[in-house]
């Protein structure tokens, strides 16, 4: 089934109402609710082990970051604040030469940091400041031991998952060639928790799929090789701008629903395995455990969230695969999703699964959503931490997308917790009625 859209101006829903022949689209721009994308440096300082993401902004953006990702959990850390005082802001100073002498004093303290991220902010995007030419500077500087590149993590106009692609786009100039008579290869795409890489990579190694590498990888001298023999898996439904990149060096998307829950992992799997030739016998007999404990994990969600409405605002980038999931593996009923931006062809899958009367919202405008959602009354809300409390206070389960991208939450065996993570507020509710 092709997915068939209509936007709000030049649309109709069909005239019965319960059978659409076309998605209602409604497109808004306005005030916005959202995180920036420096947010990404939570999970990111984390997966690549010897990088370091040294943010040029603001006090606020020091603040950020040190409440979203305070807890120290490595002897030294990952992340600081190149903070940015007013005289540099006033351009009373010269931020370049500054910039300088921090990265020096930070990599002479710490020669364990081999990959080293300037991470743009508002202030210094404001200002103007061009990291990538500090970026080339040091990089010249300090290669061979260090690689300096540098993203921006910065609000205007982004949302927070943003921070991630902009991440890996500005790793890709940098992964080596692929050998052009090589056999071809598969590069997974998106940052994972180690636990769920490693499930991954043994399901492709029975398949006989391979070789197979990760992007980001855990370490900085493990770039993988990409080139016209490359065929890359989106595991992240946010990274628009790293697979244009990936594209340009020649390496191919593969169109998949995103691997959420046993059917979503399924057409993930799939997708690489008929690229791959794989047997299709053999393709069911590798994935039937973790599939049918997936299945089985799902089951007690079902019967308590099935026929449950669900209004998603736009914030993570993840809705339209998780409303699929929801809807097709829990039979859940989506009202609303809303995404900040839609990119229909890594979507398109995920979409063909999606009911037609579910209305897709893309950017926001927050009083108008707010509305609808107050009216519309869902039983689940899934929204940004700002909103989540207005909307407890007026009655609704809310539950926060940002947890969706800190948790576990791809392949089969973390099916069940996915599910869970949307029985939560739910059963809190039911709770605290008794
Ligand atoms: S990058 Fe912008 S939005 Fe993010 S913390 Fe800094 S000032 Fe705030």
């Amino acid at each position: 089934m092709a997915s068939s859209f209509a936007t709000q101006d030049s649309s109709h829903l069909a005239d019965c109402p319960t059978q659409p022949t076309k998605r209602r689209i409604v497109r808004e721009r306005g005030q916005r609710e959202v995180f920036c994308g420096l947010t990404g440096i939570v999970w990111l300082h984390r997966k690549i082990q010897d990088a370091f993401f040294l943010v040029v902004g603001s006090r606020t953006c020091a603040h950020l970051l040190q409440s979203a990702a305070g807890v120290m959990i490595f002897a030294e850390p990952r992340f600081g604040t190149a903070i940015l005082e007013e005289r540099d802001l006033a351009g009373m100073a010269d931020a370049h030469e500054e910039l300088d002498r921090e990265v020096e004093r930070l990599l002479a303290r710490r020669p364990d940091i081999k990959l080293l991220f300037l991470v743009g902010s508002c202030p210094s995007e404001v200002i103007k400041l061009d990291l990538g030419r500090a970026a080339e500077r040091l990089s010249a500087k300090y290669l061979p031991k260090t690689r300096v590149l540098n993203y921006s993590g910065s609000g205007i106009e982004t949302t927070f998952t943003q921070g991630e692609d902009a991440c890996l786009a500005s790793m890709v100039p940098t992964l080596p060639a692929t050998d052009p008579a090589a056999p071809a290869n598969l590069l997974v795409v998106g940052a994972l928790p180690d636990i769920v890489e490693g499930q991954f990579k043994r399901i492709f190694d029975e398949l006989g799929i391979g070789p197979v590498a990760f992007l980001p990888p855990s370490r900085s001298d493990e770039l993988p090789p990409v080139g016209a023999n490359t065929h890359f898996l989106l595991a992240q439904p946010f990274l628009g701008d790293t697979a244009r990149v990936l594209e340009s060096r020649g390496a191919k998307h593969v169109s998949a629903s995103f691997p959420f829950g046993a059917e979503g992992t399924t057409a993930w799997l799939q997708a690489a395995a008929s690229l791959w030739n794989v047997d299709p016998m053999l393709f069911r007999k590798v994935i039937a455990p973790s599939r049918e404990r997936a299945k089985r994990s799902l089951a007690p969600y079902r019967q308590q969230l099935e026929e449950k409405t669900v209004f998603f605002f736009p914030d993570s980038q993840l809705e339209i695969p998780l409303a699929r999931f929801l809807s097709q593996e829990l039979g859940m009923i989506p009202l609303e999703v809303g995404t900040p931006y839609l990119h229909r062809q890594h979507m398109e899958a995920d979409l063909e699964h999606l009911p037609l009367n579910a209305q897709l919202s893309e950017g926001q405008n927050v009083d108008k959503q707010l509305d609808r959602c107050l009216a519309a009354k869902p039983d689940l809300t899934v929204c940004g931490l700002g909103l989540a409390n207005p909307l407890e206070a007026q009655g609704l389960r809310t539950k926060w997308s940002i947890e969706l991208v800190f948790s576990p939450v791809h392949g089969f065996e973390q099916a069940g917790d996915l599910a869970e993570l949307f029985a939560r507020p739910l059963n809190r509710q039911e709770r605290l009625a008794v």
